[in-house]
């Protein structure tokens, strides 16, 4: 099973290596990253948004918003 979930990281890592920047609210409580800064999951976003590298974000625990998916 570590396999296959090793496997499946690595195919996604593949698919969004076009998009190395991603956005992310500044918000102590944000878990998920977005591709898109006008994405309607930021749109709740109290906080700045920033730009980040997808990198940083997955590093920092951030997954990708539920409406990119
Ligand atoms: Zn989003």
């Amino acid at each position: 099973m570590k396999i296959l979930s090793l496997l499946i990281f690595f195919v996604i890592n593949i698919t969004c290596k076009e998009n190395t920047t991603v956005y992310i609210c500044n918000s102590p409580g944000a878990k998920k990253y977005h591709i898109t800064s006008d994405c309607r999951g930021l749109s709740s976003c109290s906080y700045k948004i920033v730009k980040v590298d997808i990198d940083k974000a997955k590093k920092d625990g951030k997954v990708l918003c539920k409406w990119e998916k």
